[in-house]
């Protein structure tokens, strides 16, 4: 099938290389020109593990272009994976979705399925089809499909390529139908229904998964009290099917990916309509309040924040990743610097971004070089390398050995056995 995909992103470029990998003929489009004339060179504007290889893989059925007209034309069906950040006040952006509509309905040459992947509000599905109305001058015939995507960074093309179930939802079955020959040689459950219901699954799933991580998170707080351990609680209640193991881990809370605005923008769908999501509210609220009990934490350790020199491993919002936004130590760190300290941080994918995003920061080569001469460790992505170093060279090297662990990647007895003083999250 001759595909398009709008916007070249997280989404758009592992959805686009994805649907390559499996024998379609797919050109990624998007209005940044320098993305993509790096992309044609094989210079990748993300890092997501087997990415490179799977492009190389499939050049011959994928291409990268500015050229939205024509990718367009050549196009049966049309993804749009453009971005929707939050505003200020929570709603999702839609004016690049909007965008992207007009001018796919402005270069439609004859039937096209247009399918959203972009995670928008319930209705949107209406507004792209009026939108594509509007602008299709020959009033050639289309349908609109919401295919919304749950990837995550940092697996993103296992994800696309296992995934738990695929959701189609349109006004007509045969566009559904045709949607779902895309995704067929992955043998997956498909679920095929209305639009509306589409868009409210995956609000509805991220909303549940950052409720669980806000829970945990208040369990945590309450077993530090009672000096219980939330680890093992966790772990323990993750044994019961009817809960399930995984986005139990207590910590600093979550970050981007698609849980801050997707609360957010859930909320303020559920207020337009007159119903306040008590839930919903908390959710967020627990979370927001997260990145103070990690402050409180490093500040107790400390003393006083004043003039203290502090180490931070890990800015991405999550492991494999390099995306910084919305991330906890994004947040963190301009307000350890407001209170006085002067910081170190390394991060093994996301340095390029945070060098744009954070100043008066000193940026490492390694853990080891952020440990040299801090008075604090302070964990915010659990990386992997972070969990297997050599605390022998690191207490050495730090001022003083202590070690705030804001995603409970260490064992509190055999950190302090090691000679750290160690505070983790709920570890009572
Ligand atoms: P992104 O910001 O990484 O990428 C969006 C891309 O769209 C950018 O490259 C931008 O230049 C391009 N773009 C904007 N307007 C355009 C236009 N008119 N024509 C062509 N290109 C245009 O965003 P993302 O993280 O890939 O997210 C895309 C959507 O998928 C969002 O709605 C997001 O909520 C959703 N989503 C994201 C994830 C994730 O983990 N990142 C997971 C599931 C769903």
């Amino acid at each position: 099938m001759n595909i398009c995909v709008v916007g070249t992103g997280y989404v758009g470029l592992v959805t686009g290389v994805c649907m390559s990998d499996l024998g379609n003929n797919v050109t990624c489009v998007d209005i940044d020109v320098k993305k993509i004339a790096n992309l044609k060179k094989n210079i990748l504007p993300i890092y997501e593990p087997g990415l490179e290889e799977l492009i190389k893989h499939n050049k011959n059925r994928l291409s990268f272009t500015t050229n939205l007209k024509a990718a367009v034309q050549s196009a049966e069906v049309i993804f749009i994976a453009v971005g929707t950040p939050p505003k200020e006040n929570g709603d999702a952006n839609l004016s690049y979705v909007k965008q992207a509509a007009k001018s796919v309905g402005q270069y439609m040459n004859n039937y096209k399925i247009i399918v959203d992947k972009s995670t928008v509000p319930i209705g949107m599905g209406d507004m792209v089809g009026s939108i594509i109305k509007e602008n299709c001058k020959n009033k050639h015939q289309y349908d609109v499909v919401s295919c919304p995507e749950f990837l995550k960074e940092g697996s993103a093309i296992h994800d696309f390529m296992n995934p738990d179930r695929i959701v189609i939802g349109a006004d007509r079955k045969e566009a559904a139908e045709k949607v779902a020959e895309i995704f067929k040689p992955l043998n997956a459950k498909m679920v095929l229904t209305d639009m509306r219901s589409a868009e409210m699954i995956k609000y509805a799933s991220n909303s549940f998964l950052a409720t669980k991580i806000s829970f945990i998170n208040e369990i945590a707080n309450i077993c530090e009290r009672v000096k219980a351990d939330v680890k093992i609680v966790s772990e323990v209640m993750g044994m019961d099917k009817r809960i399930g193991g995984l986005f139990l881990n207590a910590g600093a809370g979550f970050g981007r990916s698609c849980f801050p605005k997707g609360v957010a923008a859930l909320i303020s769908i559920a207020k337009s309509e007159d119903y306040d999501p008590i839930i919903l509210n908390a959710v967020v609220e627990v979370n927001r309040l997260q990145r103070k009990v990690v402050l409180n934490k490093i500040k107790k350790v400390l003393g006083t924040l004043e003039g203290r020199s502090i180490g931070i491993l890990g800015i991405a919002f999550k492991p494999n990743t390099d995306d910084i936004r919305e991330a906890v130590a994004v947040e963190i760190i301009p307000t350890l610097q407001e209170k006085g300290c002067s910081i170190k941080a390394f991060d093994p994918a996301a340095m390029e971004n945070a060098e744009k995003e954070l100043k008066g920061v000193k940026f490492c080569k390694d853990a080891y070089a952020v440990a040299k001469d801090v008075e604090c460790l302070v964990v915010l992505t659990e990386w992997n390398e972070f969990k297997e170093l050599d605390f022998e060279k690191i207490k050495k090297l730090m001022k003083k050995p202590v070690i705030v662990d804001g995603r409970n990647i260490y064992d509190p007895k055999t950190m302090k056995k090691a000679g750290f003083e160690y505070v983790g999250i709920g570890r009572g």
